[in-house]
């Protein structure tokens, strides 16, 4: 099997939610994620970015089986196991668990201030029992704790002893404990100050290398993006709208929303200053998408056939996919 094999394929994934409506017995269907085909290469950093309500959390909690699929389908393949993760067995899924794991976004609420730095990355251990005495536990913590470069003084302490740096490498830690192949970082720098943010993400990808891990990297901040995911996948309104190699996708965007993403980044380049393509309007609700292509409201390229029929996802270059009727036109007219 390459690298490049998928470790987490899906296929028409969705995931809908009931919520209560308006009267006392009606309810409202959120189709937080839609019909998503989406492949996760083995070894590969793969950013998943979108406005907030595009639906990427959702995709992730789902890859990590934290959610009910309500139809399609996510396999999972590691060389070791293959699981089809809506028929996991509880074996499976416990074993699925520790392969599989969440780096939290906010360092502050995400480490219990009662407990002490060891019992924090010791917990998953114990919960799952991977250990079977506390030497063996003791000797894992410090293991993990070194790779995450936190001492051996550090494990006696308290998180509020700690930066919101020194917190994101307790989390890191605790995740990574379980020696799983799988991780998901959801705004994993997003509450860290840009330096510290640098230093995050340089320890995510040498962890990355030495330990064979797999990321699916959920952001909004496409500059960070660009800095360390070697895929990206775009959301907007539980959709994929564009998938392609990091490179491909900043040099030749074909999505008008990856467009306008883009071009909300501060440029440093002079000449590039003139180029934005504000985003305008607000995300409309998943409860009462608009019919047709669900960007139609805020593109500034919709025609007829967008407000009537769902662009589909279609290859626009080598491992180049973008769901929009229009793109090849509005590439030429570049
Ligand atoms: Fe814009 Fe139409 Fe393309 Fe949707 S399908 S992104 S509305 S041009």
């Amino acid at each position: 099997m390459s690298d490049q094999d998928p470790l987490l394929s899906a296929k028409d994934l969705s995931i809908h939610f009931k919520l209560r409506g308006g009267g006392l017995f009606s309810t409202q269907t959120l189709k937080a994620v839609e019909a998503v085909n989406l492949d996760i290469p083995k070894g590969s950093f793969f950013g998943l970015v979108g406005e907030s309500g595009s639906g990427k959390t959702t995709l992730g909690r789902a890859f990590l089986k934290a959610l009910t699929i309500t139809r399609g389908e996510v396999q999972y393949d590691d060389g070791e196991v293959e699981y089809d993760l809506r028929n996991l067995s509880k074996e499976n899924l416990r074993d699925y668990r520790k392969r599989a794991q969440l780096i939290f976004q906010d360092p502050y609420a995400a480490l219990s201030p009662r407990m002490t730095v060891r019992d924090i990355i010791a917990e998953p251990l114990e919960v799952m029992g991977l250990t079977s005495s506390r030497q063996e536990t003791d000797e894992r913590v410090r293991e993990i704790a070194a790779r995450c470069r936190l001492n051996l003084e550090h494990l006696r302490r308290f998180p509020h002893a700690f930066s919101g740096g020194q917190r994101q490498r307790i989390s890191i830690a605790r995740a990574l404990v379980s020696n799983p192949r799988f991780v998901v970082a959801d705004e994993s720098v997003a509450a860290l100050d840009v330096s510290i943010q640098a230093d995050i993400l340089n320890l995510l990808k040498e962890l990355q290398r030495d330990m064979g891990l797999t990321y699916l990297f959920i952001s909004h901040d496409l500059s960070v993006v660009a800095h360390i995911c070697d895929h990206v996948a775009v959301m907007y309104l539980g959709r994929l709208v564009e998938t392609a190699p990091t490179r491909d996708l900043f040099a030749a965007p074909r999505h008008p929303y990856t467009k306008a993403l883009l071009s909300a980044i501060p440029s440093l380049d002079p000449d590039n200053r003139g180029n934005n393509q504000k985003l305008e309007g607000e995300i409309p609700s998943p409860t009462n998408p608009p019919p047709g292509c669900k960007f139609h409201t805020r593109c500034p390229y919709a025609i007829d056939i967008c407000k009537q029929k769902e662009p589909e996802l279609q290859h626009s270059g080598i491992e180049h996919d973008v769901a929009c009727h229009r793109w090849e036109e509005l590439a030429e007219a570049e």
